[in-house]
């Protein structure tokens, strides 16, 4: 049996006729940017955030950049970032003309907790942006709560944690991606609301940055006026279409998300040289990333099984030679350790409980258990 690491929901034919004629409607119409379906997605992505602004973006990682240009950050201005963390936090950084100070993930754990985030604080820090990597938001609450006593603005890269839920004894159930002053979301296709192309967002409570950020997103219109050098970070109407059918379901294809990482957990629990990733009530299991100490050969032996996997991520941030080229180098060893280590399983909605049982076979074998 072969299993694949990710199969889109858009490529089962109810999805995928259903977003066709859709598709044909939109090709009649000859509107194909910014229009009524961005619009409806917008105002159905933000009641899903409790009432939350959201400006409806190309991508994920322009939301980073946008949430950046906001803040209006001056040469010199520092922004406090994981290092182990997808690349375009560290880009939408240099983008603005900041330096990134990279911090290390906790040594059980990918995600940078509270105490390191606030070791890399300076009186020169200006921002600090936060991931709930994997689908995680459990270290995000504790973080914003040392940016507000500071007078930090957080910005939440929630591109990987559409769905996540934190609970704090403050402020009850909260959505992942409106933890920060400012929140970004990818739609990209592997990600929790998985678009069929490119799409991102952005989210705050602070209505003044939405309606700045629509402007910016449009280079700058605003009134019929350029206002400011923006941007082109528009959204299409396909990707809003889709987004809107996708939001639809997102809550199933988070059940199912959360059923088939309960199985894992279960099934893989105990087996040698193998660290389960840590579970949280909440958690959107975009990425289901165990460590393994002999990675790369668990690697091989499920590719042999006719599993695919992928490495999130093969190195962290500090030891990527875009960064060495213009930083010096840090040593942040957990980030290190985890970037040889970390191994993500196939886990998507509409996986076959026979495809989930074959995954867990082939790593049961494959360390030893029989
Ligand atoms: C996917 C991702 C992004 C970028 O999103 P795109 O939509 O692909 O531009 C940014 N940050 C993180 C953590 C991501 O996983």
């Amino acid at each position: 049996m072969n299993v694949p690491f990710f199969r889109s929901p858009w490529q089962t034919p109810s999805n995928a006729d259903s977003l066709g004629a859709t598709f044909a409607h939109i090709l009649q119409s000859g509107q194909y940017i910014l229009g009524r379906a961005v619009h409806e997605f917008e105002r159905e992505l933000s009641a899903r955030l409790g009432a939350q602004p959201v400006a409806a973006l190309n991508s994920g990682t322009d939301a980073l950049v946008l949430a950046l240009r906001l803040l209006e950050l001056q040469p010199g201005d520092e922004v406090v970032l994981p290092s182990y963390t997808f690349f375009a936090c560290f880009e939408a950084v240099v983008r603005a003309g900041a330096v990134p100070v990279l911090c290390d993930s906790q040594a059980h754990d990918f995600l940078c907790s509270e105490k390191e985030v606030v070791a890399c604080m300076t009186a020169r820090t200006r921002a600090v942006m936060a991931v709930p990597l994997f689908g995680d938001a459990s270290a995000i609450p504790a973080i914003a709560r040392s940016c507000r006593a500071m007078g930090v603005p957080l910005i939440e890269d929630a591109a990987q944690a559409l769905g996540a839920r934190v609970h704090t004894e403050e402020r009850g159930w909260q959505q992942a991606g409106t933890l920060g002053d400012l929140g970004t979301l990818s739609f990209y296709p592997t990600k929790t609301l998985g678009a069929p192309g490119d799409a991102g967002a952005l989210t705050s409570r602070h209505a003044h940055f939405i309606d700045r950020a629509m402007s910016l997103r449009n280079h700058g219109l605003h009134a019929g006026c350029h206002s400011d050098v923006g941007y082109n970070s528009r959204m299409d109407e396909f990707q809003a279409a889709a987004l809107v059918q996708g939001l639809g379901q997102l809550d199933s294809w988070l059940d199912q998300r959360k059923s088939i990482a309960s199985r894992y957990l279960e099934g893989l629990a105990g087996l040698d040289g193998i660290s389960l990733p840590c579970h949280h009530e909440g958690h959107a299991w975009n990425y289901f990333v165990l460590r393994c100490t002999q990675r790369d050969r668990l690697r091989a032996a499920l590719a042999q099984a006719g599993v695919q996997t992928r490495i999130y991520y093969s190195a962290p941030i500090h030891r990527q030679p875009a960064y060495l080229k213009r930083f010096p180098g840090v040593h942040l060893p957990h980030a290190q350790a985890h970037a040889q280590q970390a191994l993500a399983l196939p886990l998507f909605p509409g996986m076959a409980e026979a495809e989930v049982d074959h995954v867990m076979k082939a790593v049961a074998l494959a360390s030893g258990r029989t």
